[in-house]
């Protein structure tokens, strides 16, 4: 650390993103990024035209993105905050409505661990609320209308949802407080709760175009909430840095709303590799947890997590291990196509093998 850094971020230890060598060609399982490209209408929309159009400052209310957004969703343009990817919105969400004396927040134990980050960035006093032993939210932990309250639905890295109701029982017990429900894996078998935000003013539904939608390398998310709720947003965002969707990545986020067909299309692929997956793994005497989400967190009887983790990333397979106590026996492993998860399939099965042996 260099001896100019503000005394404020002395201690922050800052978030660990999954690896991205470029040692070799890996089947890449570890950052639950689409397999998939682009629909037609993104790959034709980032267009020459578009790119020779850079020297101008895109648009900064976004309005056209907004509405494409709006209409999807069936909620007001006034409705939508758009931004350089949800952990933008994240950032956003602690440094506007949380701190360190009348608005705590809390989240579970184990969930995304940005949450956490930006909680320390910006000084937020922050809860963490264990989950049960099968990894799941128990929603009792959250009637106290004492603390905002973010919760990923999916949650990660376990993908166990919420139903929409559970989330509506936490909504009406926290009316004088903030919950934000992350809906990043939401399009792979879980309730949306969008449609909540016209019933509660303390509601914030955050998305990402970085998994169902394949752009995770546009840095694309919105949020959906109240309108006061958004222009609070609005007011970060202009406080920051109010280019923050660059052109190309405008483009493509309104066509991919135009192109849902595709996308939808890709989510059920993608949810029958993972149950495909699930009971191979299972058959292998793997536990697995009932993920609503584009990756399955897996536990083998015969390996130990990081063990797994290192000897298949050396056949070329990786996937995303956490080192903390309570999951360090897990890998999270992202579902990529049926040829991906063959792979992935086959090089634990060669392990395990040589583990008997
Ligand atoms: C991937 C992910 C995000 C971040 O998405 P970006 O839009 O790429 O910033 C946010 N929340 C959760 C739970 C995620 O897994």
């Amino acid at each position: 650390m260099g001896r100019f850094i503000n005394q404020r971020f002395k201690a922050l230890e800052a978030y660990t993103p999954g690896e991205q060598p470029r040692d070799m060609q890996y089947v890449k399982l570890n950052t639950n990024e689409s397999p998939f490209p682009p629909s037609k209408g993104v790959l034709e929309a980032v267009s020459e035209i578009e790119v020779s159009k850079l020297n101008l400052y895109p648009d900064p209310t976004c309005k056209e993105l907004k509405a494409a957004i709006a209409e999807y969703y069936s909620v007001g343009l006034e409705n939508v905050f758009v931004s350089n990817g949800s952990d933008d919105i994240l950032n956003f969400f602690f440094m506007a409505f949380c701190d360190s004396v009348e608005h705590e927040v809390k989240f579970p134990s184990i969930s995304y661990g940005f949450y956490k980050v930006y909680a320390e960035l910006h000084g937020v006093k922050y809860t963490l609320v264990p989950l049960n032993d099968d990894f799941s939210i128990d929603i009792n932990d959250y009637m106290g209308n004492d603390a905002n309250i973010v919760i990923a639905n999916p949650n990660a890295p376990t993908g166990i949802a919420l139903s929409r109701k559970d989330v509506e029982k936490i909504l009406c017990k926290n009316k004088d407080k903030l919950v934000l429900i992350d809906e990043a894996y939401v399009d792979f078998g879980a309730e949306s709760c969008i449609e909540l935000t016209k019933k509660y003013d303390n509601l914030i539904v955050v998305c990402t175009y970085s998994k169902s939608r394949s752009m995770a390398g546009a840095r694309l998310g919105f949020a959906i909430a109240n309108e006061e709720l958004i222009s609070d947003l609005e007011k970060i965002k202009y406080s920051t840095n109010p280019y923050n969707i660059n052109r190309l990545t405008m483009v493509a986020g309104i066509e991919a709303i135009k192109d849902a067909e595709y996308y939808t299309d890709n989510c059920k692929t993608i949810i029958e590799n993972r149950e495909y997956t699930s009971r191979m793994l299972e058959e292998m005497g793997f536990s697995t947890t009932p993920s609503k989400a584009n990756f399955i967190f897996a536990k083998s009887n015969k390996i130990g997590g990081e063990e797994l983790y290192l000897k298949l990333k050396s056949r070329g397979v990786l996937v995303r291990h956490f080192s903390s106590a309570d999951i360090c026996e897990y890998n999270r492993i992202t579902v990529g196509t049926k040829e991906q998860m063959d792979k992935l399939i086959t090089e634990v099965r060669n392990i395990l093998k040589e583990k008997e042996c």
